[in-house]
This record gives C-alpha cells, sequence and structure tokens, in this order.
C-alpha cells in the first residue's frame, strides 16, 4: 500500500477503500512553486489588496506550518480539474477563494461556535482581571463546560458526504466515539473527497504534504500520508462509491 496514502476501513463494505498520490504529487509540487513565490495562501487576490493574515510570515509565527492537499479529479466531460484544500488554520480562518471550504456550514459556525468562542474568550479574559479566589474557581469551570459543550456538538454538525450519495455526520461515522478526537473532518483528505463528491467530481489521485518550519518530524515539502487517528477512521465511509 505504498503509494496510497490515503485509505480506510469501510463498515458497509467490509473492505479498504484506498486512492493513490501519483500525479496528485505532480499537481502538488506546482503548488509548492506557488508558495515559493507568493509566500500567501490568497492566491486569486493581487499584492495589493492581499490579507496579511493569510501570508506565510504571519500564520507560521504560531504554528510552525501547515499540513496543505490537492485532489485531482476528473469532470463529467473528463476534464481533469485539481482541488486544493488547506487543514484548519489558526484564527479561524474557513475560506480562501479557490481552496475548498470547511465541512461545517457556515450558519453552524456562525450561530454556535462563533457566540461560544467570545464567551470562552471573555471567561479568559475575566480570569486575568479578576483576584477574588472563589469567584476564579467559578469562572474557571464555567470556560472548562463552555468548551467542552462546544466540543460535544461539533461532531453532529461536520457532515461528511461520499461517493455512494450518503452524508452522515461524522459522529456516525467514527467508529469508537469515545476514542474520537477533536477536529476530525478538518484535514485536507476530508474537505477535499467530500467537497469532489457534492461537486459531482470523479477523485484520481490525492496527495498531502507539509509547508513551513520543521515540525515534529515533519519537514517542509514533505508528502505525508492521511493521518491516522482523525482521517483513516473515517475515510473508508467517504472514500465508499469509488471504483478501488
Ligand atoms: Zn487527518
Ligand atoms: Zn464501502
Amino acid at each position: 500500500m505504498s503509494d496510497h496514502g490515503c485509505y480506510g476501513l469501510c463498515q458497509a463494505c467490509g473492505t479498504t477503500h484506498t486512492l493513490g498520490a501519483a500525479n496528485a504529487r505532480y499537481h502538488a509540487l506546482q503548488l509548492m512553486a506557488e508558495f515559493e513565490a507568493l509566500q500567501r495562501l490568497d492566491f486569486l487576490t493581487d499584492a495589493a489588496s492581499a490579507n496579511p493574515k493569510l501570508a506565510f510570515d504571519y500564520l507560521f509565527q504560531l504554528e510552525r506550518g501547515h499540513m496543505f492537499g490537492v485532489l485531482e479529479c476528473r469532470d463529467a466531460e473528463g476534464k481533469t480539474v485539481v482541488l486544493r484544500a488547506f487543514s484548519s488554520l489558526y484564527g479561524g480562518v474557513r475560506n480562501i477563494p479557490g481552496w475548498v471550504g470547511s465541512l461545517l456550514a457556515e450558519n453552524h459556525y456562525q450561530d454556535l461556535v462563533l457566540p461560544a468562542q467570545a464567551l470562552i474568550k471573555q471567561d479568559t479574559a475575566a480570569l486575568a482581571q479578576v483576584e477574588d479566589a472563589d469567584r476564579r474557581a467559578e469562572i474557571f469551570a464555567q470556560r472548562k463546560r463552555r468548551s467542552q459543550e462546544l466540543f460535544a456538538v461539533l461532531p453532529d454538525l461536520y457532515l461528511l458526504h461520499n461517493f455512494s450519495g450518503q452524508c452522515r455526520s461524522v459522529r456516525e461515522v467514527y467508529p469508537n466515539e469515545r476514542a474520537m478526537p477533536g477536529g476530525v473532518g478538518e484535514c485536507c483528505a476530508p474537505k477535499l473527497l467530500c467537497h469532489a463528491a457534492q461537486a459531482g467530481l470523479t477523485p484520481v489521485d490525492l496527495a498531502e504534504f507539509y509547508w513551513g518550519g520543521l515540525s515534529g518530524n515533519k519537514r517542509s515539502g514533505e508528502f505525508y500520508p492521511s493521518c491516522e487517528e482523525r482521517c483513516r477512521p473515517i475515510l473508508g465511509f467517504v472514500l465508499c462509491g469509488l471504483d478501488d
């Protein structure tokens, strides 16, 4: 399975569905060349009106680097379409023109995630001001409860689409809910594949790479398989319906 950077066991078929990297690596190398030249993510925007918060020197201050992905697809006429994705970015950046969007619908993000995050921020600000020990303990517990409530509801709101025409939430698909980490559905592979499924595109191959400063054992410009803890458990469902 050396070439299969993207695979997962499908509960419905009882088999492992796979997708190779092959030509997607070529498209990924082109994306890397673009990164070298532009040093930012908003490639459809001209330099004068570029968003400074999407520039690598800003993005890679707080986290050293980032995972990116490329999916080569065919449309109904057999034409090649190349999709690109970033995994969840610091600061809640969700949509950048030319990149596939989040699997969390905009209305849920606006109505649920943003208000909850604002309250959590308020608690954090209050903790920096309040000196009374009892009151601090109260605010601390309140902040913890708020963030637990937010993380508990997210797996119901991240929707996965596959190539059998099915749609299920991350909670429904992830096999062992108790072992489920946060952020399932934020990585490049599920974003790319679910976007393709919804757009009626047929994936051909997929590649994911790291870009930025050395982080752990990840090196800029190197390819990595889809992650084991967040992606592998859901990719069997997502790839279902594609010919292996
Ligand atoms: Zn992942
Ligand atoms: Zn299947």
